[in-house]
């Protein structure tokens, strides 16, 4: 394909095109294999005993055994990267590290489960956020050179409702944001930090820039009295309040631009933010960011590749929810019986504490008594004749009528209304 056919930005690192990548990623062999040159650029070298020798198990390709007669442990490649733990196969995950990666503004995770074909949007769902776990290096490098350092909020939604922006509802409101970009030549920016703080003040604004930008390099910053005196750090407050100011976003060109972006980007691919995990959304946003111009190393990010993370389960993400609690106990006392859950509900109100406290607190139910056919559970249908053993479940037709009433009932049913005969 002519290299003409690409726009200028992608003129020297271009994303992979889909043939590429299934070229690459054929199936999970070729995914395991992957992670296996990664994880051993020189060959496999046993963790346990250093044996430098070993094979990959046909039936799952990602575990590789020790061929040491002595030690012969199985060693998992997948172990301290996102997929850690998974039951989804390797090539989705790299399926959908890809089209997180390629996509320019990335991809939801209902998108991405029909692209998948994962029936359960649970499962994606926790598989992206893993994906925008896996996005923040823990070892990065901070900011460096000239810094621009500004303050801004971003409206979130909760569940289903349209975003407002926090106008009179309890419910819905904003976050706020703290965000540094470097500044390069010209009009461009290089790297981006971003993180949500409770509120701009100074006990939140200065852990942030202490932690994101190198010592000896310059902020630009507004009036706010919060970046003074930072140690190591030159600084160059802008008083945006003055007579002949420039507005901010002339100001504070680069770090305007990205937080502008950041907003355009949670509404059109997210339709707004959930506060709960606006530090997730904003992991991505970061990674877009800064990675906007290398793909194939971002896939490896994405997948954990080389970054030992710990295994990150579903209860990481979530958290125990307390909606998730009140679900769990609807459905015990929609199996506990009427009379036990009185007794419990009276034992609740007097000794203040839960209905569900309560239900512990009262003896076992008795033990379901074994079926006898003398005794039966239901009762059973007709009575039986003087003197005859009781037959459980045995059922009896009411008597039969006999011929003449048959007849009787028959006409009584033919017997057109209007020439039925009066009594008196
Ligand atoms: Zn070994």
């Amino acid at each position: 394909m002519s290299e003409a056919l690409f726009p200028t930005r992608w003129k020297h690192d271009r994303p992979p095109s889909i043939e590429e990548f299934v070229a690459a990623f054929p199936d999970d062999h070729a995914c395991a294999a992957h992670l296996a040159r990664r994880r051993w650029p020189r060959g496999f070298v046993c963790p346990h005993c250093g044996h430098p020798k070993g094979w990959k198990l046909e039936t799952r390709p990602w575990l590789w055994q020790c061929a040491s007669s002595k030690c012969r442990k199985q060693t998992s490649v997948i172990s301290g990267t996102i997929m850690h733990g998974t039951r989804v196969p390797l090539r989705k995950w790299f399926l959908a590290a890809y089209l997180m990666a390629t996509h320019s503004n990335g991809i939801s995770a209902l998108q991405l489960q029909a692209k998948l074909g994962i029936r359960s949007y649970q499962t994606v769902w926790l598989l992206v956020q893993k994906l925008r776990i896996a996005m923040i290096d823990p070892d990065r490098s901070p900011l460096t050179g000239l810094v621009e350092v500004d303050e801004s909020s971003i409206p979130y939604r909760t569940n289903n409702e349209p975003l407002t922006g926090g106008q009179g509802k309890s419910t819905v409101g904003k976050t706020v944001l703290i965000g540094a970009v470097e500044k390069r030549d010209g009009r461009t920016s290089g790297r981006i930090r971003l993180e949500r703080i409770d509120e701009d003040t100074r006990e939140h604004i200065r852990p942030f820039v202490l932690e994101n930008t190198a010592p000896g390099c310059t902020l630009f910053t507004d009036g706010n009295k919060a970046y003074v005196g930072l140690p190591d750090r030159k600084h160059v407050p802008r008083n945006l309040s003055a007579k002949n100011a420039l507005p901010a976003h002339v100001t504070f060109e680069r770090i305007h631009r990205v937080f502008s972006n950041l907003k355009r980007w949670a509404l059109g691919v997210f339709h707004g933010l959930r506060e709960k995990h606006v530090d997730l959304y904003l992991n991505e946003f970061v990674f877009r960011w800064n990675r906007r111009r290398s793909y194939w190393s971002s896939m490896d990010t994405l997948l954990g590749i080389g970054q030992r993370l710990p295994r990150i389960t579903r209860r990481d993400i979530v958290g125990d929810t307390l909606q998730w609690k009140k679900d769990h106990e609807k459905q015990i006392l929609k199996m506990v019986g009427k009379e036990r859950l009185l007794k419990a509900q009276i034992l609740a109100v007097e000794g203040k504490r839960s209905v569900i406290e309560a239900l512990h607190m009262l003896p076992p139910e008795p033990k379901e008594r074994k079926y006898d056919r003398e005794r039966p559970f239901r009762p059973v249908l007709g009575r039986p004749p003087e003197g005859e053993r009781l037959i459980p479940g045995r059922y009896r037709h009411p008597p039969r009528p006999s011929k003449a009433e048959m007849e009787l009932g028959w006409l009584r049913h033919m017997r057109p209304a209007a020439t039925q005969v009066a009594p008196f």
